[in-house]
């Protein structure tokens, strides 16, 4: 744990607000989105700035950020294109085949993310930004108190989210990174390889939950 983060538990999330998150569809254990919490929370006293998260899905891990982005007096950029990724695509293991839009027979989940947000009482800190990683990536210029990465998790998407987004992690802030499995058996790679490229780049641990990692770029 880095010298200057602050305890954890020294912020509690609100009830409501904790029933909201864990009401809300998508990919995030309570203890991995309390974590999440938590990490905002603590980042916002470590360095200026507003948060990202890249992949919000129907907007649960939104919530968890967000509730921490309005408490500190910040704003949560929400990344998504809102398209599903590779994984949640019809015929592969996470589609949920009530989000695809029979009209046009992709998947849609802006609507779900909107009604998330608006149930959360978000809507003043949780901005949705919507389209592709990689071309909002390449023009952004705002620097961040914290940066979660849980977009596209195949080789390329993640090593992209990676390299276009971190430069933009102020010194103290922090760097969270999902679905990290250190053994292949539990999932992907791809998380795990950043999670790996992070440490060589000098992030420095903070602590692990689950498949969540929590690291911080240090103050040189
Ligand atoms: N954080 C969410 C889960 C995210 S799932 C939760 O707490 O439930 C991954 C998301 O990344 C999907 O919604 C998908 O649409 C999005 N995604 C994948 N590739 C993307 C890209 N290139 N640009 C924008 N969003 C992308
Ligand atoms: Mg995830």
């Amino acid at each position: 744990m880095s010298a200057e983060a602050v305890e954890p538990s020294a912020f509690e999330m609100p009830a409501v607000a904790r029933d909201q998150a864990e009401a809300a569809r998508g990919f995030m254990p309570p203890d991995e989105g309390l974590a999440l919490y938590q990490a905002a929370r603590e980042a916002a006293t470590l360095a200026p700035g507003p948060f990202l998260e890249v992949g919000s899905y129907c907007g649960k891990s939104s919530v968890y950020i967000g509730t921490a982005a309005r408490e500190a007096g910040r704003l949560l950029f929400a990344l998504d294109h809102h398209r599903g990724s590779e994984e949640n695509q019809a015929g592969w293991e996470y589609h949920e085949p009530d989000l695809v839009d029979p009209e046009i027979g992709r998947m849609d989940t802006l609507p779900k993310f909107r009604r998330t947000v608006f149930d959360a009482d978000l809507e003043g800190v949780v901005v949705g930004l919507v389209g592709d990683s990689p071309a909002i990536g390449a023009v952004w210029s705002i620097d961040l108190a914290m940066l979660f990465i849980d977009g596209g998790h195949g080789e390329e998407p993640a090593h992209r989210d990676y390299e276009l987004w971190t430069p933009h992690v102020q010194p103290g802030g922090l760097l969270c990174i999902h679905d990290v499995f250190p053994n292949p058996e539990d999932g992907g790679r791809p998380p795990y390889e950043i999670y790996l490229r992070a440490l060589e780049d000098g992030f420095e641990e903070v602590r692990d939950v689950g498949s969540l990692r929590v690291l911080t770029r240090p103050r040189s």
